[in-house]
Formats: C-alpha cells, structure tokens, sequence
C-alpha cells in the first residue's frame, strides 16, 4: 500500500493515528539530530519529524525526491493555522525512498524564481506549483460547469472531425500531408463552423463541443495556434435569441465560478462602439466616451479645427489627484493632431497649445464637457477613422496610466450590427468580418452590389473589460445568398464548387434557419481569474513563437518520413 491518506487530509482529528503517506519533498529544514520535512502531493502539504537513525537516512533525501513514510500523527509544538493540517506533524518511524531526483531547475513553490522558458521545458514540475494546479482545477471545473448547464439546456455535445479541407475562414489553417492520397492534403480544423451547420441541417436542434481549434497564427500572451473553444450552434433562432440564452449562461459561469452578479448586458451597435470608444472592443469600466464636437467648433472663433472631418475630445475625473505623474504621461503620448486641456484645482486653465488657445476657447470647452477643476481633456482631430483609432489607443493608455482599470469590475456587452464585409486592400478583395457563413441582415442585402461595406451583419461579440470572449452570428440558410456571398468574396463558380459543393447541397434539404457562438475558453479562464497570461491556464500550452519547448515541437523530419508523405526531402 503506497497510502492510508493523502497529504492534505490529516488533521487534530486524526491524531494518534498510524499512517502511511507518499509525496514529493518540498522542504528540509535540518537540525542535527533532528530533520522536518514537508512532503507534497496533489492535495496538499504535511510535516514530518525524523529522529536519530532515520536523520542518518534522510540526510541524502533533497527536494523533489519522492518518499513514502509510516508514522504517528502528533501535535505540533509550533503550528501553521494557514493550512489544513497545519496543527499535526507526522512522527515518522519507517522512510522508503520511491524515487530518488534530481535537484529542481526552480523553486518548486507557490513564488517560483523560474522563468517562463524553463518553467514550459519542465511544464511538469511547474504543474507541481499550486499556482497552475489550481489553475488546471478552475478550468475543469468551468469545463463541468458549461457541460452540466448547457446539457440541462438541451444541447448534445457532438464531436466533429479535426482533420478536414482547408475552408477560408480568415486565419490561416496547419496543413497536414496525406500519406494514402498523393499529393493532397488535410487542413486542421479552425473551428467546427460548417460541421455544426450540418448538424443543424441534420436536426440536432441545440449543439455544443469543447474543442480545440488550430490558427496557424502568431501567439501572443491572449492567444494560442492551439486553443480550446466553448462551440455552441442553434437552430430557428434569431439574433436575440442567442444572446438572451448566451447572457444567460455567462451569467451562471460568473456565479458559479465566481460568485458573481453580472448586470444585463447592453448592446451597443459596431458603429456607435468606434463613434464612442475607437474600438469594436471597448473596455467600458472606465466611462471617458468620446464627445464629438464638429458642432461646436462650427459656431466658435478657432478657424484652425474648423477644416478637420473629426474633432473629438474626451475627460478624465479628477486627475488633479494624480497630477505629479501627469506631466510625464502627456510628453509620451504627445502627437501632433492632439491636444490637452487643464483644469487645475484653483480655477486655472493651462492647455497643451497656448498659442492657438485663447482663454475664452478653453472655458467653452471647459463648460461644454462641464468639466470641474481637477480635471483634464483631452483632443484629437484629423481624419474620422483614424482620429477614432488614435484617441482609443491614447483613452487606454490614460486608463492604464491611472490605474482606471478596475480590478474587480466586469463590465460585459454584445456588439452587434457588425460590417458583413470589409476590403483588403492586399488582395483587392472583399472580406467576410466574420466568416462567410453569416447572414446579412435582410434590410441592408440590397447594398450588395455598390455599397458592400454598408452592409450589416446579423453577426455579434461578447466583450467583457475589453476583450473579445466570444463571437459568433445568424447564419446564412438560403443557398442563392450564401453563394452571392460567396461571389462577393471573389470565389468563381469553379471555387464556391470544389470547396463548399457538399455545404450547399445540404441547403437543399431543407436547411432550418440556426446560428450559433463559440466562445474562447481559455480567455474567458483568464479574464474570470484576472490573468494576464492564457498559458497560465493551459496544462501544456505553446511559447509564444508556436514551440512547445519541452517536447521540441515542431521538428525536422527524416528523409524516408518526406518521402513516405510525398513531399520533397
Ligand atoms: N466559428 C466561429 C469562430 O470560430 C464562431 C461562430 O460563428 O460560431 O469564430
């Protein structure tokens, strides 16, 4: 028998008591004629005392061997109220040495001196660490959490296949060589788009999957080539529909996992979010909407704003109360098309552009934000689109400047009316915003043929403090749309034949209307947490130039392998 109990369970209750426990050491504290050691294992930490011969035993013990020891529970004369079997120690009379190790490359604790490299070359100790073990116990339980609940709702949960064709579906796919077909080849799946469509051509009503997905893609510290999606499809549904239920289930997660009380959420249109914010993203917990002022600036004496397309400005509360740091902040975000306005506590008024600001200006501006002293405005003019962009960039980094980014506030809202189409000026093509599978909204399919950015989707984003947690949309269910879509993405018939031949003939049967979202789990893991990192939450997760660096992926591959997949070697 390896155990009587593991290290986390033994308490006051229990002492007296003979037991045997197995564990990795974490700590040797020696005394001379006298050791202590904490053992380690998945459940938690015990002290054990060794006297006179087992010392002799032990000496040669460093952490991270892995032992197993019999002995009494006692009282500990000094103890730790931190951790449940912090009031007993283990007498030990018998050590077994299971597996002897070599001394850990980092500290193998809950503060750890390894870096992010060495800690992903030996993942599995990391995995030792609380910190990601907890992490991996979060996310099992977020997993179970959506199983359990969307289940109870009616949706099965389907598998569907991971080697598939090579679809457009905006990044791109990992390729994988035939080895029985010559010369042709597998695309790892982006996500199970179409697949879920069919089964809502096949009369599976309600559908989800936990499923990785594959974006040939840069990583960053929110995204991964490999990555596990929360895949949800529905049919006769209508945008509200989807996001009532999805409100709904987000709201559960967030009680469930964090016993948190979300508020509605609002919607806000594509366009209102870039008029408001500068982003389809937007981080609203920190208000600073922007205020157009084209108006204003029409019936006041500043003729040098007068010929710009956008004018726009922002306030920020009360940032007298941080004003040392300010002057630093404005030097680094100073720009050419910007300008700023100070409302100092004594009534004074300084701005960025003294010269070509009289005073009667800045107390418009001042009246029109109603500004109070202590506060700062902020402009930006030029060009509409990137005036927009330019001032959302500079509103999150005063957010991030003044710590306006409220740790413990989740601010969740959907994004809907978003473009159907954009234009990519590297291909000289028109684009799908989303995927090509999603359905204009019905008013706006006349723009198709001159106004194709004009066009709205019946597409939408879950955004919560800023970051996109899910997307998703209404689907296209009429075939004579989907393939002018199709033709408006620059597909010939031949293309729309070869590739999506099989999708569209299932439009022929009887195809109910349906739509559907998935939702990144891991970024979702990550904001519940408040991490900055998606590695945190991932067992075995990719650097973020695509390696898996304990495994050495990806590598060369020998000759007679090429060849065996025909490919050149
Ligand atoms: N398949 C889409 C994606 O991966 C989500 C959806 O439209 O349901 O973004």
């Amino acid at each position: 028998m390896y155990r009587t109990h593991n290290c986390g369970e033994l308490t006051r209750k229990d002492i007296g008591r003979e037991v045997i426990l197995s564990g990795w050491i974490q700590k040797i504290r020696n005394f001379g004629s006298l050791f202590f050691l904490d053992i380690r294992d998945y459940f938690g930490i015990t002290q054990l005392i060794l006297y006179k011969e087992l010392v002799k035993k032990a000496f040669f013990l460093g952490r991270e061997c892995l032992i197993q020891v019999k002995g009494k529970v006692i009282e500990r004369s000094s103890k730790n109220l931190n951790i449940p079997t912090g009031e007993i120690e283990i007498s030990v009379c018998h050590i077994n040495l299971l597996n002897p190790s070599l001394s850990p490359p980092f500290t193998i604790d809950n503060k750890t001196d390894g870096n992010e490299e060495i800690r992903m070359i030996y993942r599995y100790l990391d995995i030792r660490r609380n910190p990601i073990k907890n992490n991996l116990i979060i996310r099992h339980n977020l997993t179970l959490e959506t199983r359990n609940f969307l289940s109870k709702n009616g949706f099965l949960e389907v598998e569907t296949p991971i080697l598939i064709n090579y679809t457009p579906e905006g990044a791109r796919s990992f390729i994988v060589p035939s080895r029985t077909h010559v010369d042709k080849f597998y695309a790892l799946a982006q996500s199970p788009q179409l697949f879920k469509q069919l089964l809502m051509i096949g009369g599976i009503d309600k559908y989800f999957q936990i499923v990785k997905c594959f974006r040939d893609e840069d990583s960053r510290s929110d995204r991964q080539i490999e990555f596990t999606q929360i895949d949800c499809e529905m049919s006769f549904v209508e945008v509200h529909d989807v996001l009532a239920f999805f409100e709904h289930f987000i709201k559960h997660i967030f009680r469930k996992i964090k016993n948190i009380e979300l508020d509605s959420f609002p919607c806000i249109s594509y366009s209102d979010a870039i008029k408001m914010y500068g982003t389809d993203s937007p981080d609203t917990r920190f208000g600073m909407s922007f205020v157009e002022l084209n108006d204003l600036i029409k019936k006041i004496d500043i003729n040098w704003l007068k010929k710009e397309e956008l004018v726009v400005g922002i306030k920020v509360n009360e940032y007298e109360n941080i004003h040392e740091k300010i002057d630093f902040f404005l030097k680094k975000i100073e720009n050419k098309n910007f300008f700023w306005i100070k409302y100092l506590h004594d009534k004074t008024l300084i701005s960025s552009n003294q010269n070509f600001l009289s005073k009667k200006i800045l107390k418009i501006f001042i009246e029109y934000f109603k500004a109070l002293p202590g506060d700062l405005l902020f402009f930006s003019y030029g060009e509409k689109i990137k005036t927009r962009e330019e001032l959302g960039k500079i509103r999150l980094k005063i957010a991030n400047f003044f710590n306006l980014k409220k740790y413990e506030i989740f601010n969740p809202l959907w994004i809907i009316d978003i473009p159907l189409l954009e234009w990519e000026e590297k291909s000289k093509k028109y684009k799908s915003v989303h995927h090509p599978f999603t359905s204009p909204k019905e008013e706006d399919i006349h723009l198709l043929e001159n106004n194709p950015k004009g066009i709205r989707s019946k597409s939408y984003d879950l955004i919560i403090n800023g970051i996109e947690i899910g997307s998703g949309s209404i689907r296209i269910h009429n075939k004579n749309i989907q393939n002018l879509i199709f033709k408006h993405l620059g597909l010939s018939k031949k293309e729309i034949k070869s590739r999506f031949g099989f999708f569209i003939k299932a439009f022929e049967y009887g195809i109910p209307p349906h739509g559907g979202i998935a939702f990144g789990l891991d970024r979702l893991i990550n904001l519940l947490e408040r991490h900055t990192n998606i590695k945190d939450f991932i067992a075995f997760p990719k650097s973020n130039y695509g390696k898996d660096l304990m495994i050495d992926a990806p590598s060369f591959l020998e000759k007679e392998k090429l060849k065996e997949l025909h490919l050149p070697y």
